[in-house]
């Protein structure tokens, strides 16, 4: 800890205009001896003031940081952005306004878990405008805990980006045995776009997609052994990524993936925070309550304990799947 003390001491040396710069450098492949101090720093001085006036600069300063806070921050770094961002999230986002609609809210249906890309205006937005608005930053607060630590804050509007809708139709179609695009190209362009260091909803959606469609590519409808060869390369690779951390569910807590085309549509919308919301609006979670303790406990969709047993499925049915597609082969040649 010593030395991350002195660093954060040098870092409020920085004017805000090199602090913004440092922060928008701080990126998913970030060294953490770089980025934890720029990010505890941050969440320090967001934490001592979360409803004041300069909390639009610091929920600006962790939005940017997302990308490396939703990869593998220090841990010291992660707990203290997410209580920052908590707290910034309640002192702010009750407080009165007179606007109708806030800039985060149109975003969330275009958003995708990348919330650091882009440009938000927190940090050149007029003091007197919407952008400004105590609950347009509490807004973003909330998107930057939803992506660091997926379905752990409500009040996110619901509507997954287009583009995953676009794909969780064409996805449907093969899930559901009748599709209308070439499930070969489909299923080896799914199998091949996991980034090298997903978020965690990312990820989980990814695997997600994976098992919804593992029965169409084990069975015969399948002609071509790259579509499996495809898939299992591609879930091996992404079940390192997913760490070891803790389960914390009961037994039974875990999600229901038996219909296909269910999970196929939740391997989608666990990709971005409005894609989230709408699982969350299907479990009926009440968005006001943010204490309520009752509903499901949804966040077991990103839970890794899980996401390695339906890896494992996966992994067995695919290659199952390509047992029998080399045993018609020989029998085709014998
Ligand atoms: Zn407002
Ligand atoms: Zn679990």
């Amino acid at each position: 800890m010593g030395s991350v003390v002195l660093i954060v001491i040098n870092t409020t040396g920085l004017t805000l205009d090199q602090l913004a710069d440092a922060w928008r450098h701080v990126h998913d492949a970030s060294a953490a001896d770089e980025a934890d101090p720029l990010v505890l720093d941050c969440a320090r001085r967001l934490a001592a003031d979360p409803g004041g006036e300069q909390a639009h600069v610091w929920v600006s300063g962790l939005v940017a940081m997302s990308g490396y806070l939703a990869w593998r921050p220090g841990q010291a770094a992660e707990g203290a952005a997410l209580d920052a961002l908590r707290a910034a999230a309640k002192a702010l986002g009750d407080q009165p306004c007179a606007h109708d609609s806030h800039p985060y809210e149109a975003e969330t249906g275009l958003l995708e878990d990348e919330i650091w890309r882009g440009d938000n205006g927190l940090l050149t937005g007029a003091l007197a405008g919407p952008v400004l608005c105590p609950q347009n930053v509490a807004g973003w607060a909330r998107l930057a805990v939803d992506v660091i630590a997926p379905f752990t804050v409500r009040r996110i509007p619901a509507g997954a980006p287009k583009y995953h809708h676009s794909r969780i139709r064409s996805l449907s179609g093969i899930v559901n045995d009748y599709p209308y695009v070439d499930p070969h190209e489909e299923l080896i362009d799914e199998a091949t776009c996991l980034p090298d260091r997903p978020t965690r909803g990312v990820l989980a959606g990814y695997l997600v997609t994976m098992n919804a469609t593992c029965w169409y590519a084990a069975s015969e409808r399948i002609t071509d052994r790259a579509v499996l060869d495809a898939m299992i390369k591609g879930v091996e690779a992404a079940v390192p990524l997913l760490g070891d951390g803790p389960c914390t569910h009961s037994p039974g807590e875990h999600p229901d993936t038996r219909d296909p085309d269910y999970t196929n549509q939740a391997g989608y919308l666990l990709r971005s925070p409005g894609g989230r919301a709408e699982i969350a609006e299907y479990y009926g979670w009440d968005e006001e309550d943010e204490d309520d303790q009752e509903d499901e406990p949804l966040d077991a969709w990103v839970c890794p304990a899980f996401l390695h047993d339906l890896a494992d499925e996966t992994l067995a049915a695919l290659t199952a799947g390509l047992r029998s597609f080399e045993a018609a082969g020989a029998a085709a040649e014998g």
